[in-house]
C-alpha cells in the first residue's frame, strides 16, 4: 500500500483540505502513475457539493489525470514506465457486457468503476486525481502524444472526450451546423473539436463577453441566449446542438432552433430534471440525447486526432491550495477555459 499526498472534500460545504489516500500495491496488469496535471471539472463540483446525492467523505475528486509511468506490474504490455499516459472518468468496468465488448465501457450494464467516488475490486472507495499518484489497471489508462503541451492534455481526457463522442455520433462534419451551448470548459473544447471535423460551428453563450475567443477558437457565428432575438434568428437553424450548460436551461427554446431530423444532446449534468415539452420534439422529427464520456478507444482516438490537429484546451494552472477559488470562479462562469491543478505543488 502507497500513502500518497492529496486534496480531499470533507462536507458539501467546507473548503478541502490537504491529506492523503492510500493507493493499493500494484496487480499484475496495474500501474503506477505519477500524475503532474489534474484538470478541475465542473462534474468534480457537483459531487463534492453533494448535488449529485450522496458522497462517501473525505472524497478526493479530479478524473481529467496526466502523469509519467513510475511503476509497472509484470504483465502489464500497454504501457512502460517513463511514457506519457492519462487516466479519466473510469478506472475499471466488467469487460463482459455487450457494452463493454462494443468497446462502450462508459455504457457498461454492470456499471463502469468512476476514478473516484465508486466502489473499487477490493471494496474500497475510488479516490481521484487531486493527488501526487494513482493506480489503474493498464486497459484504462491512455497513451498521451507529446506533441500535446502536458497541463493541457488532461482536461481532454474528460472535456475532450466527452464532446468528441457526441460529435462523432451525430455526424458533425463538412455541410453539417452545429451549435455549441456555454462556452466553459466542455463548450471550448466542443468549438474546436466540431471545428476541426469540419462543421459550421455556433456559439450559444449568456453574453457576448467571450465572442472574440469564440471566434478566434474557429466558430463562424456567436449569439448571447440574454437576448431573446438570439432565438428568433435561429430557429430551425442546427443539425446538432450540444449542451454543456452545468444548470437547467429552457429546453425547448433551444429544440426550435433545430432543423429537420436535429438532436439537441446533453452533457450538461445539471441536478434537477429538464423539461421536454413533446411539442417541440414533433416539428421537424427532433430528438432529445444524452451522452457519457466516451470509450477508452473512442478516448484514444481523441487525442490522437487532437494531437494530429493541434488542438488543446486553453488553461490556467494553478497550485493546490487554490482549488477552493478556481470552483468559486467555474461557479461565477468566469474560467477561460480549464482550471488544471499542478500537482508538483502537492509534493
Ligand atoms: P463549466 O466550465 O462550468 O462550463 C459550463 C458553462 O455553462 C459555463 O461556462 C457557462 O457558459 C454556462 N452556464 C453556467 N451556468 C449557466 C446558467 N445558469 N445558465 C446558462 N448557462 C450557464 O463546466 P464544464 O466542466 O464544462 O461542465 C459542464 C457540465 O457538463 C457540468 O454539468 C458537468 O457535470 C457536465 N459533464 C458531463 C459529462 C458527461 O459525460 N455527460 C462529462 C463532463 C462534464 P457561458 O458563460 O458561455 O454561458
Ligand atoms: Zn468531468
Ligand atoms: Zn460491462
Amino acid at each position: 500500500m502507497l500513502t500518497v499526498n492529496a486534496v480531499a472534500a470533507t462536507s458539501a460545504t467546507g473548503p478541502l483540505v490537504r491529506t492523503t489516500v492510500e493507493r493499493r500495491d500494484l496487480g499484475p496488469r496495474d500501474i503506477l502513475i505519477e500524475i503532474r496535471y489534474a484538470g478541475i471539472c465542473h462534474s468534480d463540483i457537483h459531487t463534492v457539493r453533494g448535488e449529485w446525492g450522496d458522497v462517501a467523505y473525505p472524497l478526493t475528486v479530479g478524473h481529467e489525470i496526466v502523469g509519467l509511468v513510475a511503476e509497472v506490474g509484470p504483465e502489464v504490455s500497454r504501457h512502460a514506465v517513463g511514457d506519457r499516459v492519462g487516466v479519466g472518468c473510469m478506472v475499471n468496468s466488467c469487460r463482459e457486457c455487450a457494452n463493454c465488448r462494443a468497446g462502450q465501457e462508459q455504457y457498461c450494464e454492470n456499471g463502469n468503476t468512476g476514478t473516484y467516488g465508486s466502489i473499487d475490486r477490493d471494496g474500497t472507495v475510488t479516490q481521484g486525481g487531486y493527488s501526487t499518484h494513482i493506480v489503474v489497471d493498464e486497459d484504462f489508462v491512455l497513451r498521451v502524444p507529446e506533441s500535446i503541451p502536458y497541463e493541457a492534455a488532461a482536461p481532454l481526457l474528460c472535456a475532450g472526450i466527452t464532446t468528441y463522442s457526441p460529435l462523432a455520433h451525430w455526424k458533425a462534419g463538412p455541410g453539417r451546423k452545429v451549435a455549441v451551448v456555454g462556452l466553459g470548459g466542455l463548450g471550448h473544447l466542443a468549438v474546436k473539436i466540431a471545428v476541426a471535423m469540419g462543421a459550421e460551428v455556433t456559439v450559444l453563450s449568456q453574453t457576448l463577453g467571450k465572442k472574440d475567443d469564440g471566434l478566434a477558437f474557429g466558430a463562424q457565428s456567436y449569439h448571447a441566449t440574454g437576448d431573446t432575438a438570439t432565438f428568433e434568428a435561429l430557429r430551425n437553424s442546427f443539425d446538432l446542438i450540444v449542451n454543456t450548460v452545468s444548470a437547467p436551461i429552457d429546453i425547448a427554446a433551444y429544440l426550435r432552433l433545430l432543423r429537420l431530423d436535429g438532436t439537441l444532446v446533453s452533457v450538461g449534468a445539471p441536478p434537477e430534471p429538464l423539461p421536454v415539452p413533446v411539442f417541440a420534439l414533433f416539428g421537424n422529427r427532433r430528438s432529445f440525447a444524452g451522452s457519457s464520456i466516451g470509450g477508452i478507444a473512442e478516448t484514444q482516438e481523441m487525442l490522437d486526432f487532437c494531437a494530429e490537429r493541434g488542438i488543446a484546451p486553453e488553461v490556467e494552472v494553478i497550485g493546490a491550495d487554490e482549488v477552493d477559488e478556481a470552483y468559486e470562479r467555474v461557479l461565477r462562469s468566469d474560467v477561460r477555459y480549464r482550471f488544471v491543478i499542478d500537482i508538483d505543488t502537492l509534493r
